[in-house]
């Protein structure tokens, strides 16, 4: 018997800048790692991402939002993509992408409209020219939406790109390989984009599964996928750029496993001292995405303690702009609860619309 190989695969891994936020200079590096112009605003948009979860996280802790994911730590992931989006690309999110949301279109009051449980945070009202779907939370569900979008995108003879972005968890969901074998077998425009944050939720990376690599599960649906370092800006962006170019051009469709950290609980409902080591998250703390690029930016003598100043005013003072334009919102009707899930309402709930319609009368009458 004669043994023959009949394929071999391989996963490459990208990395500009070391933990410190030194260029490795030995790489072939894209133009723009020392254009300032490019780099600059970049930084800032990260530095307006973190103030934004801080204050997210902030409202939640003092009763005015709800549930809230933070993506502390994952600042570079969600901007290195946000800048390589076209403005009419699709991004399909599930709930940890707010950086990217907010480069593509959607407002800062939008995200916090819909953690604090208001339908008008899901009407995506603030980016009609890319058609961005609202956030997922059940994780995975997104994924057959984004091929969906992708496949209309591809009978329409369109060059745009098609983004379902998930976390590592989503990637041991069968949502999750469905999609991507619809989408090698059509090769349609689209981008698996993973964060690999290392949790899902309570459950670390390597017991969630044996795969060496997040990137590899692109290959059994006939495309390539790729690792990058996501807490390098530098790299997330290049390889967003050029993957995504690729995609519009028809290529097919594409993954890319962010490799990352998350440095703050699952979500504001969950409490990760009960199953992570303090020092473990603090080893995390030193590849600090956002440290690294400064680090890169005062390297290349473009950044001083005056910028870093004003970039942090700046970033205050928007999302505080952002807070108050989301705690003065009038309150939607009450009947609004029923409006958003059926094309047509069920009888079983006509009624029940009713009644709310009814008490919500009651009350201001009494009032
Ligand atoms: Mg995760």
């Amino acid at each position: 018997m004669t043994m023959t190989r009949v394929a071999d695969f391989h996963v490459n891994y990208t990395a500009f800048l070391d933990a410190d936020g030194t260029l490795m200079r030995d790489q072939v590096l894209p133009t723009f790692s020392l254009d300032s112009a490019v780099l600059k605003p970049l930084y800032r948009q990260m530095v307006l991402t973190r103030t934004f979860d801080n204050k997210a996280v902030a409202l939640q802790r003092t009763g005015r939002l709800g549930t809230y994911g933070s993506c502390l730590g994952q600042e570079a992931v969600g901007v290195g993509l946000g800048a390589a989006l076209n403005p009419d690309d699709v991004l399909v999110p599930s709930f940890r992408e707010q950086a990217a949301q907010i480069m593509h279109g959607s407002r800062m009051e939008d995200i916090l409209l819909y953690w604090g449980g208001d339908e008008r945070g899901s009407q995506m009202q603030s980016t009609p020219q890319s058609q961005d779907f609202p956030i997922c939370v059940p994780v995975g569900t997104q994924a057959a939406h984004a091929v969906g979008v992708a496949r209309a995108i591809q009978l329409r003879g369109e060059k745009r790109a098609v983004v379902c972005a998930m976390g590592d968890g989503a990637t041991s969901k069968g949502d999750i390989y469905e999609a991507m074998n619809f989408a090698g077998a059509w090769k349609l425009p689209i981008l698996f984009y993973i964060a690999n944050n290392q949790w899902a939720i309570s459950v670390p990376r390597e017991e969630q599964t044996s795969c060496q690599t997040l990137a590899q599960k692109a290959i059994a649906g006939g495309f390539e996928g790729e690792q990058v370092d996501g807490n390098d800006l530098l790299a997330v962006h290049d390889r967003c750029k050029k993957s995504l170019n690729r995609i519009r051009n028809g290529e097919g469709p594409h993954l890319i496993e962010a490799i990352t950290y998350r440095l703050n609980d699952h979500t504001t409902a969950d409490d990760a001292t009960r199953y992570r080591e303090d020092k473990a998250v603090a080893a995390h703390w030193k590849r600090d995405p956002i440290v690294r690029l400064r680090n890169h930016l005062v390297n290349l003598e473009c950044w001083t303690k005056q910028d870093e100043e004003k970039a942090i005013q700046d970033a205050a003072r928007a999302v505080e702009d952002a807070v108050q334009n989301y705690m003065h919102m009038k309150p939607q009707p009450v009947e609004s609860m029923f409006d958003h899930l059926y094309a047509e309402l069920p009888e079983a709930y006509q009624h029940q619309r009713a009644h709310a319609i009814a008490c919500a009368a009651a009350k201001a009458a009494e009032e």
